[in-house]
């Protein structure tokens, strides 16, 4: 479904929008292999008490062939394709004014499609009340500053917890993450990393290699689209739909070289047949939950044939997978489950989807020691806004509004949601658990 305002606001009528002074959206930069890290020079900035992580950071970036700078200055023109702030050290929020201004005095020389990417500490348990509000206070800036960036670019946040390092596999995979195309979506969001033993992949082309992928519902929508990008990221995938979708699912299984299996998620034996799928390819690494349908009514004319697929499909399927493949002794599985921003803010009509959201995001916190007791993660996605068919049947106007909600002002793309996953599933990601991602374009409804 095309996105005709976008459209217009970018072509020959450019002009007009900005004189009448209505939303501009950005054509947003997306990944595409052997492109640019980032659109320009990379500034890293730090306050004097992080100034050890900011050189950590530099160094990172300098092995990315990226053209770091430690100072704002920049040739006349010269635009930054990102900026990172450092402030891991920082006690005191006097200790964050000096870094935040300097960035402040960049902004207007950051590219469209520019990143702005913190990364700072986690308030922990036992933190001193001021360093857990100095701390803390990275996310409201974080937060504010995504509503304020224009033309594509966007504000994002690592929060450091435990004793991980800056430079640490897991840190420096979602730093790339933030910084990249990869994230074009992704606004307005603070991601907790912890510490892992993950070394970095050798081929960040191919973060994946290796790995056997299983994608529940990929016969079309966000499904498909995780499907594609796992295999370009190096995976071999095997696509699950039910039958009468069988034959799209061939389509994409043919596409990427994958394998399809024809499967309700809700039998009985789904975990079975997955792991038979998956052994002749060397074993399940990767499970992404995406199946999941809508059946919306007010809970005043909810009746049961409404109620009990949208759990059964969206919630209790996956939670039955999880457990028999636990069960048979499946180690080291990355999930990575579909959320939503409705199982966050809720949304009317949607009782039934937004209790399955709300428990895809608990089960993938409590989830989160389980998993990691056998080496794995569990981690969830929530989309805001994104183009699918599901979307396609919400009415003109509706749709029309939710486009326009979001701080980049536009819905997102399936393959929005299947980068953050193939990213939240690929090694270096190990220290990211039991978080939920949203991908909405900062849509910042809800807590
Ligand atoms: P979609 O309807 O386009 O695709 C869902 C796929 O799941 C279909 O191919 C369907 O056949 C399959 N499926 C349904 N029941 C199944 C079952 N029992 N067993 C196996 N496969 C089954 O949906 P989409 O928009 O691509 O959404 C994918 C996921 O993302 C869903 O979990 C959805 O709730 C979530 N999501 C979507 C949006 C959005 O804006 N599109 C927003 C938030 C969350």
């Amino acid at each position: 479904m095309t996105d005709s305002y976008l459209n217009l606001a970018n072509g020959t009528l450019k002009p007009v929008f900005k004189k009448l002074g209505l939303p501009q959206p950005a054509i947003l930069r997306r990944y595409r292999p052997g492109s640019p890290l980032t659109v320009g020079p990379v500034l890293v900035v730090s306050d004097d008490a992080s100034a050890a992580d900011a050189d950590a950071v530099a160094k990172v970036l300098t092995g990315w062939d990226v053209d770091v700078r430690r100072s704002p200055e920049t040739a006349d023109g010269e635009r930054f394709g990102a900026v990172v702030l450092v402030l891991t050290g920082a006690e005191t929020p006097a200790a964050v004014s000096a870094p935040v201004l300097t960035v402040a005095g960049t902004l207007r020389r950051l590219a469209g499609n520019g990143r702005v990417v913190t990364v700072s500490r986690a308030v922990a348990d036992g933190d001193a009340p001021v360093l857990a509000a100095t701390r803390g206070g990275v996310e409201g800036l974080v937060r504010s500053l995504g509503k304020e960036l224009r033309g594509g670019s966007t504000a994002n946040g690592i929060q450091l917890t435990g004793d991980a390092a800056v430079d640490s596999a897991s840190a420096v995979a979602t730093l790339r993450f933030f910084l990249s195309a990869k994230s074009a979506y992704v606004d307005g969001q603070l991601l907790p990393v912890g510490p892992s033993d993950a070394a970095g992949p050798v081929d960040w082309e191919a973060p994946l290699a290796g790995q056997v992928a299983v994608v529940t519902g990929a016969a079309r929508g966000i499904g498909a689209a995780i499907a594609r990008t796992m295999a370009r990221d190096g995976a071999k995938v095997v696509v699950i739909d039910v039958p009468p979708a069988g034959e799209s699912l061939a389509t994409v299984a043919n596409e990427i070289g994958g394998v399809a299996l024809q499967l309700d998620i809700t039998a009985d034996d789904a975990a079975d047949k997955i792991l038979a799928a998956t052994k002749p390819l060397g074993g399940l690494d990767i499970l992404v939950h995406n199946a999941g349908i809508t059946r919306d009514k007010l809970l005043a004319n909810m009746t049961a044939d409404k109620w009990d697929p949208v759990i059964a499909v969206n919630l209790t399927a996956q939670l039955q997978i999880n457990e028999r493949l636990l069960a048979a002794g499946v180690e080291g599985l990355r999930i990575v489950s579909l959320a939503s921003t409705t199982g966050l803010a809720g949304n009317r009509g949607q009782t039934n989807y937004g209790y399955t959201k709300a428990g895809v995001i608990a089960n993938a916190a409590a989830g989160a020691p389980v998993l990691a007791a056998t080496g794995g993660t569990t981690n969830a996605v929530a989309p805001g806004w994104i183009e699918t068919e599901m979307t396609a049947k919400v009415p003109a106007l509706t749709r029309t509004v939710a486009r326009r909600m979001p701080s980049l002002g536009q819905g997102g793309l399936p393959v929005d949601i299947a980068e953050a996953i193939s990213f939240l599933a690929s090694g270096p990601a190990a220290g990211i658990n039991g978080q939920t991602l949203r991908v909405c374009g900062q849509h910042m409804v809800g807590k």
